[in-house]
């Protein structure tokens, strides 16, 4: 088991792709980390290189506080498991468990003792003599996984690992994957662009934009005090609402026109300035009758998120969407008003926030 550091690592492709840019991250011994971001913000590049397989144009990687920037990735002593699993379809799942250990030459019956104790930890015993096409795509995740933890490697780096699964199975394999990794303990670095996986996986998370890190932090850090308007943006299941607001000198912030709560960063700014004013749909309190510091509209589309609706105003400050209980009735057309919660405010200048 092993810390992972990277010291201002970058990767300049040939053609002047600079997929990422002087990254620097520290991953604790045994933490589960995150790398997310949307497509093309360099998530796999970060990961491979890491791994080694990519090559670093700049900066260096750091496990178990040894330098291996310039080792091949054989002598890293990680494993990475692949989004595609890359299992080999005509080997059995005893076989490809064991595959690495055949490269380190250990002898066959360790091998196979190997395969299957580490099988059994994933719930795999009954199926060793099946080959991967004769089995779900969950549990060939699984034997990817038993592959990789077959050699204890010091870390493990996971690309997508859930992607291949669908919804219902993508779950049950999230909440194993957790399980398995507090059991193992073990450093675990994996890549998503899907927001939620990460918030609900990751000790930590490093949110990714053009080969920059714009954010490191908790699930709840990002989520409730995202550093900037990107971040605020791409976290959540309902977007933040983000909407252009001026600081009076009241402690309130003037947005369409009408003040409404500063919340938490008022201390930081001064009167006149022009911000830009977040606040989540899940913080703001629905009323059909005008209220002090309500946001307010026209309700010009309701939907259903199952036991909540998300609920869109249109009105002098723009478009402001606002989280109601699945009981409330929301008729299409009428007025409503949606109060901020203070504490829950955030306000952003020039995209950073405002502490
Ligand atoms: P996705 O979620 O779509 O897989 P990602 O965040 O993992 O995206 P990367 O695959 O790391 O992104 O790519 C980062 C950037 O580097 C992209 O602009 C991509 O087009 C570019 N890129 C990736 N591989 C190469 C390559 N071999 N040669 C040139 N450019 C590349």
């Amino acid at each position: 088991m092993a810390a992972i550091e990277l010291t201002r690592l970058s990767k300049l492709y040939p053609g002047g792709v600079k997929a990422l840019d002087a990254v620097d991250l520290a991953i604790a011994d045994g933490e589960f980390f995150a790398l997310l971001g949307p497509s093309g913000c360099g998530k796999t590049t970060l990961l491979r290189t890491i791994a080694g397989l990519e090559e670093a144009t700049g900066g260096a990687v750091r496990i178990g506080g040894a330098d291996v920037t310039e080792l091949p990735p054989g002598r890293r002593d990680i494993a990475m498991v692949f989004q595609d699993y890359a299992l080999f379809p005509h080997m059995s799942v005893s076989d490809n468990i064991a595959y690495p250990l055949r490269i380190k030459k250990v002898p066959g019956g360790e091998r196979r003792a190997k395969a299957a104790e580490t099988a059994a930890a994933l719930g795999l015993d009954g199926f060793l003599a099946r080959r991967p096409g004769q089995l779900s795509g969950g549990q060939q995740q699984r034997v990817a996984l038993a592959r990789a933890m077959a050699c204890h490697p010091r870390a493990f780096l996971l690309d997508e690992p859930l992607s291949n699964l669908d919804a219902r199975m993508r779950l049950e394999a999230r909440t194993f994957l957790k399980r398995l990794q507090r059991e193992l303990k073990v450093t675990c670095v994996f890549v998503t662009h899907d927001q939620a996986e990460a918030l609900a996986l990751a000790d930590r998370i490093a949110v990714l934009e053009d080969g920059r890190v714009r954010q490191v932090g908790t699930p709840a850090e990002v989520f409730t005090r995202p550093a900037n308007t990107f971040v605020a943006s791409f976290i959540g299941s309902t977007p933040m609402n983000l909407l252009d607001g001026v600081v009076r000198g009241d402690g309130r912030v003037a947005v369409g026109g009408v003040p409404v709560p500063g919340g938490p960063g008022t201390g930081g700014v001064t009167e006149g300035e022009k911000v830009v004013y977040g606040v989540r749909p899940e913080y703001l309190g629905w009323g059909t009758k005008a209220a002090d510091g309500a946001l307010t509209g026209r309700v010009t589309v309701v939907e259903n998120l199952g036991s909540a609706q998300l609920v869109t105003l249109d009105g002098p400050a723009g478009p402001v969407q606002v989280v109601v209980d699945e009981d409330t009735e929301v008729p299409l057309g009428t007025t409503g008003f949606a109060t901020p919660r203070p504490d829950r405010v955030l306000l952003y200048r020039d995209g950073e926030l405002v502490s």
